[in-house]
C-alpha cells in the first residue's frame, strides 16, 4: 500500500494524497471509529463511469453504513445544500465523501457546514468566523480544475439574488483530498478543457492578486507550467493516467494558491456568463482570459510576462496565448455565448460591487470592464 500513494504538501490544512487506484483503499484513510458515511454525487456521471460502485463495494465490505445523496446540479443551489443537510442529519453521518466535480465538492462542504449550524446562506456568510466546525469531508475530485478539494470555499448559487456567493470559514477546508487520476478519465473533452482553464485562471489570478506572496507565486507558476505541459496532451490522450494525474496536481496547487489569495476581476466577470448564459465556469473565464491579460499587461507587464513564459515558454506573447486558446477551441468571443453589448452596463455594475475586485492589481474602472468585454466580442 505504502508505495501506491504519495502525499502532496500544500499550505492548506487538508491532507492531500495522490496516486492511481487510491479510491479502492479509502477505508485506510479514515478513523476506525467512523461507521456512517454519506457519499455526495452529482447528476449521474459517477454511476455511469462505475466509480460510485467501485467506492461503495469495499466500504460495504468493511460493514460501514453508507448512503448516497445524489443529484447535485452544476453551480449548486442553496436549496440542494439544505436537502443534503437533511439527508446527513437523518443518517447521522459521521463523514462525507464528496465524489464529483467542483459543484459536488462545494455543495458537500456547504452541507457539512449546514449540518452543524443554522441560518440562511447570507446569514452564515455574515457569521462565518463564528460558525461551528463542519462535519469532516473527504473530497475526491472527478474534474481537474476547481481545486475545491483544497480550498475553504463553497461557491453556492443563491436563488434569491441570482448570484454565486462564497461561503467559507477557517474550518471549511476538506479534511482529506484524494487525487486519483482514475476518477478524471471519463471527463469529456469540453469538461477537460473547461476545468483545465479554471485551474489556469486560478493560478493566473492568484499570481496577479494583491494578496500574492512569494510562496503562492511559486505554486502558481508551477501550476501554470504544468498546465502548459499537460493540458493539450491530456486532450489528445484522454486515457493517459500520467497526464491526468499531472492535471490534478496542477489544479490542486492552483486551489492552494487561491485559498490564500482569492480570485480577482476575471472570476467576477466570468460569473455573469455562467449565471446569465449558462456557460461552464471554467470556459467563462477562458473566453475572457486574453482580453483580461491584455488590459492587465498595462499595469503589471512583468507579471503578465511571467505567466506567458510559464505557460508557453520564454518570451511568449499575448498573441501566442490567443493561438494556444484557439488550439483548445476557445475563441475570445462572448457574442457566441449569447452576450449582447446592451448587457455591459449591468455586468460592470455587478463586477464593481463584487468582493473579488479589490485584490485586482489595478484600480478597476467601468471603462476597463467595457474594454475587456468589447475586446471579447470579436
Ligand atoms: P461541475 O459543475 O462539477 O461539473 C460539470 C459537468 O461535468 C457535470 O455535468 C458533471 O456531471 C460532469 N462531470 C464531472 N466529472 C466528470 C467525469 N469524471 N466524467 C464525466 N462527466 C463529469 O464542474 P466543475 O468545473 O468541476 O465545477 C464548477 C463549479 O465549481 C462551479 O460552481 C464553480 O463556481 C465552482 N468552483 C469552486 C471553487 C472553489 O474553490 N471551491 C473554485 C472554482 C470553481 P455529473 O453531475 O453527472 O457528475
Ligand atoms: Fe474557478
Amino acid at each position: 500500500m505504502k508505495d501506491k500513494f504519495n502525499e502532496l504538501n500544500l499550505p492548506v490544512p487538508t491532507r492531500v494524497l495522490y496516486g492511481r487506484d487510491l479510491i479502492d483503499e479509502l477505508r485506510t484513510f479514515f478513523p476506525a471509529t467512523v461507521r456512517k458515511v454519506t457519499i455526495v454525487i452529482g447528476k449521474g456521471s459517477v454511476r455511469r463511469s462505475g466509480l460510485l460502485d467501485r467506492i461503495l463495494t469495499p466500504l460495504q465490505k468493511h460493514d460501514l453504513e453508507t448512503t448516497v445523496f445524489e443529484g447535485v446540479e452544476e453551480n449548486p443551489s442553496w436549496a440542494t445544500c439544505l436537502r443534503g443537510r437533511d439527508h446527513l442529519l437523518r443518517q447521522g453521518a459521521e463523514l462525507i465523501i464528496a465524489l464529483g466535480g467542483g459543484s459536488v465538492l462545494d455543495a458537500a462542504k456547504a452541507m457539512a457546514l449546514a449540518a452543524t449550524n443554522t441560518g440562511s446562506l447570507a446569514g452564515m456568510i455574515e457569521r462565518r468566523d463564528y460558525l461551528q466546525k463542519p462535519l469532516p469531508t473527504m473530497a475526491i475530485p472527478t474534474t481537474a480544475g476547481t481545486g475545491s478539494e483544497v480550498t475553504q470555499y463553497c461557491i453556492i448559487t443563491d436563488e434569491a439574488t441570482h448570484d454565486k456567493l462564497n461561503l467559507h470559514t477557517p474550518h471549511s477546508f476538506p479534511w482529506t483530498a484524494i487525487l486519483d487520476p482514475v476518477c478524471t478519465l471519463s471527463m469529456p473533452r469540453t469538461i477537460t478543457i473547461g476545468t483545465g482553464m479554471d485551474a489556469l485562471s486560478h493560478a493566473v489570478e492568484g499570481y496577479l492578486s494583491r494578496r500574492a506572496s512569494s510562496e503562492s507565486d511559486q505554486l502558481a507558476l508551477e501550476s501554470i507550467e504544468t498546465i502548459g505541459k499537460f493540458l493539450e496532451a491530456s486532450i489528445r490522450e484522454p486515457h493517459n493516467l500520467e497526464l491526468r494525474e499531472n492535471m490534478l496536481l496542477a489544479a490542486s496547487k492552483a486551489g492552494a494558491v487561491i485559498s490564500q489569495t482569492g480570485t480577482i476581476l476575471l472570476h467576477a466577470l466570468g460569473y455573469r456568463l455562467t449565471l446569465d448564459h449558462g456557460v461552464h465556469h471554467g470556459l467563462a473565464n477562458a473566453v475572457l482570459l486574453y482580453p483580461f491579460l491584455l488590459v492587465t499587461q498595462r499595469y503589471q507587464p512583468q507579471k503578465v510576462q511571467g505567466i506567458l513564459d510559464a505557460l508557453l515558454g520564454t518570451h511568449s506573447t499575448l498573441e501566442a496565448l490567443k493561438g494556444y486558446l484557439m488550439r483548445l477551441g476557445i475563441k475570445p468571443d462572448i457574442g457566441r455565448c449569447g452576450v449582447k453589448a446592451g448587457e455591459f452596463e449591468a455586468i460592470a455594475r455587478y463586477v464593481l460591487a463584487k468582493k473579488n475586485l479589490p485584490d485586482t492589481p489595478f484600480p478597476v474602472t467601468s471603462g476597463d470592464i467595457f474594454e475587456i468585454l468589447t475586446l471579447a466580442m470579436n
